[in-house]
């Protein structure tokens, strides 16, 4: 129905307007005359309605009474007022709701900067200041690289960066902030500083203990496995001894690995910055660790190297070759006499991409997420038994990590293992194989 009530009605009044009119016309003789009459008069009622209508609108609803006679407009007048207070409560709420957030983020310990779409300061609170040196209404407007000039900070605008980014605060350098950047709305963005020095400390001074209680333990082991294999090689002295003793010289060889490993971990976790662009020639690199995964003398007689790239890659030649060592040594490891273990060695697209792929006993799916955490093992007893340390695969990813690449593990249990490294574009020294 496209008339409503209101609407009804009132074309009923002006049809009974038009026919009293053309009855009394009728009677008067004066048909055309009285028909004008009556339609100026009911046109002069109807604008003195709009009129009112319009004084209401523009005087913003000093009253809620509605003071029009009944009616069309008095309707469209009701209508118009319902609507109005609807709105007034939803901008009512949203003030409130506005200034509850704004009280709530005032309180927060973390620094909060809103941002517009093009990185413009809008709102900051007051943690923001001391954190990030963000004042606003002073820095409103401003581009947020313009006043935290921090090299990471500014690498991760560009590149669209949500990763959490640590650096020091341009407030107060002694403090440390974790910054991180989320989006909301429709392209805006928030900054979120969080002061993390505390947490810095304890992860510092948690890597000076591992530190230094390593560095402590590795000359009393040096001792203690030298006089050990001393005393097993010296046949008069170990007697029914022999057997002890050379268990007690392999346990010694492990704990000494352990520490080695844990001192290679601390110093890849303190190194600042990255590591150097040495140009590290692979295919050396990876001749070199296939002869010595032979002479460990377990594990398959067969590793292959597929090398399909010339060129070496731009690092640091200490880290790399630890690094593709322990992904070799482990493949030998857990991959049986019989079976294979290849190393392929690419440039693709682009990415310097080295591959250790063995037909071992495989990892169950569940294991893998976790396979680089320190001292996760799949089989403890048998990763021990077979002298691993449990570290090899954290300082792996340590290494990738810090040459900018990532480390992908694929596996089936009972086929074997893929472990790829995959290196970024500028890390490619040389002529690109594939
Ligand atoms: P570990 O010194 O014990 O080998 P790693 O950190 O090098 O320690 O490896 C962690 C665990 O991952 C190992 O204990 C083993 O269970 C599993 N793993 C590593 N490499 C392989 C592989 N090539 N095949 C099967 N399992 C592996």
């Amino acid at each position: 129905m496209i008339f409503g009530p209101h609407l009804r009605a009132e074309l009923g009044r002006v049809a009974l307007l038009i026919a009293a009119a053309l009855f009394g016309g009728w009677l008067l003789g004066q048909t055309l005359l009285m028909l004008g009459v009556a339609l100026l008069g009911y046109l002069l009622i109807t604008l003195l309605q709009l009129a009112q209508l319009e004084r209401r609108l523009s005087g913003g609803w000093q009253s809620a009474q509605h003071e029009m006679p009944a009616g069309l407009w008095r309707a469209i007048e009701e209508h118009l007022f319902e609507a109005w207070q609807r709105d007034r409560q939803r901008r009512g709420e949203a003030v409130r709701l506005m200034r509850e957030f704004r009280e709530a983020t005032s309180a927060m310990p973390d620094g909060v900067v809103a941002l517009d779409r093009e990185w413009g300061i809008e709102w900051a609170n007051p943690a923001a200041a001391a954190l990030v040196g963000v004042v606003v209404p002073r820095d409103a407007g401003q581009h947020v690289g313009n006043l935290l000039r921090v090299p990471a900070f500014l690498a991760a605008l560009k590149q669209a960066s949500r990763e959490p980014i640590e650096f020091a605060s341009p407030r107060s350098p002694e403090r440390w902030l974790t910054v991180t950047l989320v989006d909301y709305g429709q392209d805006q963005h928030l900054l979120f500083a969080r002061d993390t020095t505390r947490l810095r400390r304890l992860e510092q001074m948690r890597r000076e203990f591992v530190a230094n209680a390593s560095h402590e333990l590795r000359s009393p082991l040096t001792v203690i496995g030298g006089y050990l294999e001393a005393m097993h090689e010296d046949h008069a002295l170990a007697g029914s001894w022999a057997a002890p003793l050379a268990e007690m010289e392999r346990q010694c060889a492990r704990m000494a690995g352990i520490v080695d490993d844990l001192l290679e971990l601390s110093r890849l976790e303190t190194e600042a910055g990255e590591p150097p662009h040495d140009a590290v020639d692979v295919r050396g690199l990876l001749a070199r660790i296939r002869e010595e995964a032979l002479a460990l003398g377990e594990g398959p007689r067969e590793v292959v190297l597929e090398l399909a790239a010339d060129g070496g890659v731009l690092g640091s030649e200490r880290e790399l070759y630890s690094a593709l060592s322990n992904l070799v040594f482990n493949a030998m490891r857990y991959t049986p006499a019989a079976g294979r273990v290849t190393v392929r060695w690419a440039v693709v697209e682009g990415r310097p991409t080295i591959e250790v792929a063995d037909t071992g006993i495989g990892i169950p799916p569940e294991h893998i997420p976790r396979l680089t955490e320190r001292f996760y093992r799949v089989d403890p007893g048998r990763a021990r038994s077979q002298g691993g340390t449990g570290l090899g695969l954290a300082i792996v990813k340590h290494v990738v990590q810090r040459h900018g690449g990532e480390l992908r593990i694929e596996s089936e249990v009972g086929r074997g293992s893929r472990f790829i490294v995959r290196l970024p574009p500028d890390r490619a020294a040389g002529t690109p194989g594939l």
